[in-house]
């Protein structure tokens, strides 16, 4: 174990008291994603999919594990599926906490219902599907929110123009963090387990390796999911993901220009991706137990620079489900209105520092958008504020907008500006979700949790560019700064 994280958790067991929250029903039940998935320019009629499409719920209740009697229904799925793999990460994990450990395990051999498989030579389901995995509703009233009644960005003023590398003040978040009430996220999470944060009914595609890469992204797309596990049936378990940016980095690596065709993209098969692309060094799949705390998963998330993190049953090896920064503040979004509520969300984003502020990577809106895709890869970040010449943000371009150049099939035109590529985005999110540095971590908290993304862009009253308030910047803050751990910048 992690020095930081034994430490951490050895703090825990003197915390006993949560205010009761974990007694509470946590319902959670899937919805539509709020940012807009892009509708397949063409569908294509599926030839092979393996799995019940949209059945019922991956998470496992109590009840469910006792009465769930029927044989096993091995015909669509894999066959029995190990446990998995355990991976140097794995081993890292804490123990689970004592609520972690009362939590059910998955019944052995048993798969999650409502997934599907694409083997090879499966293409793209035609199934138009808004459900995402990821996302959640909630079945009871919101609780009241964490500040106060929200405004959208500031009237455009005159104002003098701050660098866009100007820092802002942290002074505050030292202090904040001795008060008492600081650990109070921190504890909560260390408290619940991933399975309380898994959703009672979720879509799941899962990805045979040697399905071509690019019916995969299609199937991504036709599926509306962000991300796909990926099973290696001759090593019988899964051995990674495949992401949007995995799409981007196969068209950074492979593309030319818009007269030559990717023919890598046709050809490919997901196995021969990761073998050139991983030379040989292959990062295991980096995945938790649903018996493991929300803390650890949020630790494992940032420290790692992933987005999607697998639920997989200890036993069987199953992924029961895809957690995310989002799914996780959702969670902590909504019990944590029932917790005791500290200072710090009171103070200014300015005052506490929290999100970056230096070195932003940016792309002009009259850039192409291979440029963006050079940014993305030689960056790592998610998303670029988009600026116009007068440097004022106009627009973000994230690396889940790239999923569109496949639903267009326009990933062949990358000379397109990124300015014409938002345009082109159906259904889009109009402008900029941004904060200014006046608001407090509520109000930012509050906003970011209702508009379901994963970060607002920090602008002065000028629409100039100040930072990126991103959920890894917020978790950060909220469960493992209080823990005295820096994942994100370590
Ligand atoms: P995105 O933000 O596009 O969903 P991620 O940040 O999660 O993508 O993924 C970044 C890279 O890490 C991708 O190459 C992806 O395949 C890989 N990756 C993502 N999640 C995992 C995981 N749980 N285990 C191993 N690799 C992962
Ligand atoms: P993911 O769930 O993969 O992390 P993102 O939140 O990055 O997805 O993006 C989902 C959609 O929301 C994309 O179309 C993206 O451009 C849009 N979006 C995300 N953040 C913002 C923002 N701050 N302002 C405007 N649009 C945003
Ligand atoms: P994310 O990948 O969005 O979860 O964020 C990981 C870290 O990268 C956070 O500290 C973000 O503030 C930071 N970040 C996100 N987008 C950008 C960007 N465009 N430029 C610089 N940093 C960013």
């Amino acid at each position: 174990m992690e020095p930081e994280l034994e430490h951490a958790l050895r703090r825990t067991l003197s915390w006993s008291s949560l205010g009761e929250p974990e007694h509470q029903e946590m319902s959670f039940l899937e919805q539509g994603d709020s940012s807009s998935w892009p509708s397949p320019a063409t569908t294509t009629s599926s030839e092979i999919i393996h799995g019940k499409r949209g059945g019922k719920a991956s998470r496992w209740t109590r009840q469910e594990a006792v009465e769930e009697g029927e044989p096993l229904d091995l015909e669509e799925g894999p066959p029995s599926r190990p446990a998995a793999e355990s991976t140097g990460l794995e081993a890292t994990f804490p123990e689970a906490t004592p609520l972690a450990k009362a939590a059910p395990l998955a019944r052995v051999g048993t798969k999650p219902t409502g997934w599907e498989l694409f083997p090879q030579h499966s293409a793209a389901s035609a199934a138009s599907s808004s459900t995402d995995d990821l996302e959640v509703a909630i079945e009871f009233p919101a609780p009241e929110a964490w500040g106060f009644e929200l405004e959208g960005p500031g009237e455009e003023r005159p104002a003098p123009c701050p660098s866009p590398q100007a820092p802002l003040l942290s002074l505050g978040w030292e202090d904040e963090l001795q008060k008492p009430g600081a650990q109070v996220y921190m504890h909560f999470m260390q408290e619940h387990t991933c399975y309380d944060a898994m959703a009672t009914s979720s879509k799941l595609v899962i990805f045979d390796t040697t399905l071509e890469i690019k019916k995969a992204f299609f199937a991504l797309v036709a599926n509306g999911v962000r991300a796909a596990p990926l099973w290696d049936s001759k090593k019988q378990s899964f051995v990674g993901m495949l992401t949007i940016t995995d799409f981007i980095l196969v068209l950074h690596r492979y593309y030319r220009s818009p007269l030559v065709q990717i023919y890598e993209i046709e050809e490919h098969k997901i196995e021969t991706w990761r073998e050139i692309y991983l030379q040989g060094c292959f990062k295991p799949l980096v995945s938790i137990s649903p018996n493991d705390s929300l803390f650890e998963a949020v630790y494992v998330l940032i420290k790692n620079r992933i987005h999607r993190l697998p639920v997989l049953d200890p036993v069987s090896g199953t992924v029961l489900y895809i957690l995310t920064h989002k799914r996780l503040l959702k969670f902590l979004h909504i019990f944590g209105a029932l917790l005791p509520r500290p200072s710090f969300l009171y103070r200014t984003i300015q005052d506490l520092g929290i999100g970056t502020f230096r070195d932003l990577a940016v792309v002009l809106e009259t850039a192409p958008v291979l440029t963006a895709l050079d940014i993305f890869v030689d960056r790592r970040v998610s998303a670029l504020p988009v600026i116009n010449e007068s440097g004022q943000v106009v627009g973000l371009y994230s690396r889940f907008d790239v999923i569109h150049l496949a639903a267009q099939k326009t990933y062949n035109h990358l000379d397109m500006s990124v300015g014409e590529a938002l345009r082109q985005r159906t259904l889009c999110l109009e402008g900029v979700l941004s904060c200014q540095p006046h608001e407090s971590l509520g109000e930012v908290i509050d906003r970011i949790a209702r508009e379901q993304v994963h970060r607002l862009v920090l602008v002065d009253e000028t629409q100039h560019l100040l930072g990126v308030v991103s959920l890894s910047d917020i978790l950060q803050a909220l469960v493992l700064s209080p823990a005295g751990i820096d994942a994100l910048g370590a």
